[in-house]
Formats: C-alpha cells, structure tokens, sequence
C-alpha cells in the first residue's frame, strides 16, 4: 500500500506538472515538506486534519500548502479524490484502497459515473446481503409467474447472480441501483424462452434489468 502510494504520488505531481521535490510548507521559513509528500499524506489520511495530528504540524499550516496546489478549487469532493481523478484511480471506503477507475461498478447516481465502493466489496456486499432468504424469494417469484413447470432453485438463482457479478448483462446497471430505480431485484432471463422450449439450463439464464427485458420481448 506505501509503495503503491508512493508511486501513485509521484504520478500526480508529474500530472500537475509539480517539482515532486520542491517543498511546499515553510513555517517561518523552514522547509518540511515537499509535494510528493504533501501528496502521499493527503492520499493517506485523506483530511487536512488527521494529516495535521499525524505530522504535528497546525491544521491551518497544512491547508495553507494543500490550497496551493493547482486543482479545482470550487469542486465539492475531498481533496483525495480530486487527485485521484486526475490519473483515473479512486478510493474505496469500504476496503480503505486505492484501486483503478475500472475497479468500481457504473453508477448513474454519483458525479463521477462509478460507484463509492469498488466491485469486489460491492460483490461481498451482495454475499452477505442475498442470504438465501433473499435466493428463495426470488426463486419462489419465478415460480410463480411461469406458466410451465418449469423450476429454478435458490441454489441455480444464486448462481446465476453470482456469475453475471450482479449486473445486468445488457447495460450493466448493477443490482443494487436497479432495487433504488425500480424497487425489486434484477430479473432471471430465459434467453431461449420457456415458450420455445427454452431450459432451465444455467447457460440459458442470464440476469437483465426491467427495461432491458422489457425491450427484449417488444422486439
Ligand atoms: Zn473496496
Ligand atoms: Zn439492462
């Protein structure tokens, strides 16, 4: 994690086009720190003042340095991520990581297009939370609404959310943004339809929100 951070820093301070050594905090005159590290502390700790406790050095003399950096200045996220924007990388609260742009799922609900929590804990997220009373549910509503026989088991749903990662395979909105749009959980597809003598074969089913599987069948 140090090293990465490091490295991290040092892209950054290239991005800015910043002396990565050059100090940026002179308390009456004395230099501390230079950008790289003033960087590698704020991707750290994230706050101006837990980086203040850390170095023990006054809340106001780091944010004094920390404003003169050049970035945005009127943007509303924290300092950390608009660093962390600038070379495509970002923070997941729950694991406390720095992980690729691509490592988190789409989201339509945030400024920045991805999700706060990066897919492999929003993955474990749904292990926990689609406990087989959720699996069961979802399997006794298919059972309901088909018109055959035709049985999937909470075991084969389960499956199926686990493979297609929680997404719907068309547009990839994820389950969790599907249940705050439309208020219940994506929907088990039969690619070939049960009409047509489609199977419950895993390799027949397939996850796809309420529009995308709405628009399969107004085709
Ligand atoms: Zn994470
Ligand atoms: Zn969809």
């Amino acid at each position: 994690m140090l090293n990465q951070l490091e490295s991290l820093s040092e892209l950054i301070c290239d991005k800015l086009e910043l002396d990565k050594d050059s100090k940026c905090i002179k308390p009456q005159g004395k230099s501390i720190i230079s950008y790289k590290e003033l960087i590698f502390y704020i991707l750290k700790y994230g706050s101006t003042l837990e980086i203040s406790k850390q170095l023990n050095y006054s809340k106001h003399t780091i944010e004094y340095a920390v404003r003169k950096l050049p970035i945005n200045k009127d943007a509303h996220a924290s300092y950390r991520l608009r660093l962390l924007e600038l070379i495509n990388f970002k923070y997941c609260n729950t694991c406390i990581s720095i992980k690729e742009n691509i490592e988190f799922p789409n989201s339509s609900y945030t400024i920045t297009g991805k999700a706060s929590n990066c897919k492999e804990c929003t993955h474990n997220h749904y292990k926990q939370y689609y406990n087989d009373n959720k699996f069961i549910f979802i399997a006794n509503t298919i059972r309901r609404r088909s018109l055959t026989n035709s049985y999937i088991s909470k075991e084969l749903v389960k499956e199926v959310f686990v493979r297609d990662n929680f997404e719907c395979k068309k547009c990839f909105i994820s389950e969790l943004d599907h249940e705050i749009q439309f208020g219940t959980s994506l929907h088990i597809d039969h690619i070939i339809p049960v009409s047509k003598q489609g199977t419950n074969d895993i390799n027949n089913l397939q996850l796809l929100c309420r529009s995308c599987n709405l628009s399969k069948y107004n085709k």
